[in-house]
């Protein structure tokens, strides 16, 4: 197979370890707001955003912008916290901001990563509340490190790693019947705001309510894992602002850094002061918070504020929301073949009967420049997350691709 293969491919066969025997392998020369542009002039509509990353879209000039600027100053000069670096005091000030209704979260720790801000959370709620019992939801993935793995919900993906951490404890998501799990000897649950990898499920508002007051009652911390949900995907800069209540340590990364690495775990004060003692230095790291990734994801909060505020315009029509954009894609995704478009805002699933019926689509799609995927816990559905600077007329381009790789 490999004579068939160019240099490049061969390259990355042989020498980028590999973690499938089917990645997509596409060949891209460069990205600029919604499109990825490949070798051979082609144009692919980018309709997953490297997973919920560009939300700004690909190289948004006030991001590359900001990297330049501080490309210009300094790169990695210290271990985290121990310099005052201008770029990761701007950014926590910013993050806090943002959370100005829920006051007890204005205490930023940086990480590389969304795994890493779970890691760092899920050390945080045992060192906090001296209990070690973690509850997340089936079909959850909240990262693949070993700790983050130990919360995933699907026994598949954990099987051959075990021992894992004990001690965790998984509940439905949206199902209420299953809070009495949580308990006096539980440390922290972990949940998505709308269940990502499950295949975009949204939890009846009265649900988060519910959580919030069981996690009270048994004075738990509530960690709400917004890898995904946040920085504007779901039509709020945070998805929990949609349900009204407040998480205990609030996770970001993904959409953060504007397509660079960045994640943080977000808490009060107090709770985050438990690091500094009982051991000194509870939880440290070399990178995290770095000073372009925290430069880049300032100028991507900024522009992401301004697309939820609607200042953004495109001509002289205003631009439709976030959550417009997402009624326009379920309008007009309709076809005898989809059972259902569900989601919020730009974080949407298209229904198919099966795996086999979809797997087909999204290739046929990809040939026609139109690129699609699935979820880890949801092989019918295909996974829709534009950047949310699409317009409404490339949504209607990408979805009449769609429909034609359907038909
Ligand atoms: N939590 C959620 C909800 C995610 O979707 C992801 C990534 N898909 C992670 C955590 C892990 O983030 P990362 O890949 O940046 O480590």
């Amino acid at each position: 197979m490999l004579n068939t293969l160019s240099h490049r491919q061969e390259l990355f066969y042989n020498h980028l370890a590999q973690t499938s025997d089917f990645p997509l392998a596409l060949e891209i020369e460069r990205a600029e707001g919604i499109y990825l542009y490949g070798q051979n002039g082609q144009k692919y509509v980018d309709m997953i955003s490297g997973i919920a990353v560009s939300n700004v879209g690909h190289r948004h000039p006030k991001v590359l912008e900001a990297i330049q600027d501080q490309l210009d100053k300094y790169l990695h000069l210290m271990v985290y916290g121990e310099y005052i670096e201008t770029p990761q005091v701007k950014l926590a000030e910013a993050l806090v901001e943002t959370l100005t209704k829920s006051k007890a979260l204005d205490n930023v720790y940086f990480t590389n990563s969304g795994t890493e801000a779970v890691e760092g959370a899920m050390k945080l709620a045992k060192r906090f509340t001296r209990r070690s019992e973690i509850i997340s939801c089936f079909n959850a993935y909240h990262g693949s490190t070993q700790g983050a793995l130990s919360l995933a919900g699907a026994e598949f993906f954990k099987r051959n790693f075990r021992p894992l951490l004990p001690d965790i404890r998984h509940i439905r998501h949206g199902n209420q019947d299953d809070l009495v799990m949580i308990t006096s000897r539980t440390a922290a649950v972990i949940i998505e705001v709308i269940s990502g990898e499950a295949g975009v499920r949204v939890p009846p508002e009265a649900y988060h309510q519910a959580l919030r007051k069981r996690c009270d009652e048994t004075g738990t911390l509530l960690i709400y894992d917004e890898i995904q949900t946040g920085f504007g995907r779901t039509g709020s800069f945070w998805a929990f602002e949609q349900y009204g209540v407040v998480p205990d340590v609030l996770l970001c990364a993904k959409g953060m850094g504007g397509g660079m690495p960045i994640g943080a775990f977000i808490a009060s004060q107090e709770v985050m002061s438990v690091f500094k003692n009982n051991p000194i230095l509870g939880h440290i790291t070399t990178f995290g918070g770095h000073p372009v990734s925290c430069a880049a994801s300032l100028a991507t909060l900024e522009i992401v504020q301004d697309i939820l505020n609607g200042t953004r315009r495109n001509g002289e029509t205003k631009e439709k929301s976030v959550i417009e954009k997402g009624q326009l894609i379920k309008e007009l995704l309709i076809h005898p073949k989809i059972k259902e478009v569900r989601g919020r805002g730009l974080m949407l699933a298209v229904e198919f009967e099966s795996f086999e019926i979809l797997k087909p689509i999204i290739d046929r799609a990809i040939q026609r420049q139109v690129i699609t995927d699935w979820f880890l816990f949801c092989d019918n559905s295909m996974r829709i997350a534009p950047p949310l600077v699409i317009t409404e007329t490339q949504i209607r381009e990408a979805c009449a691709i769609i429909l034609d790789a359907i038909d």
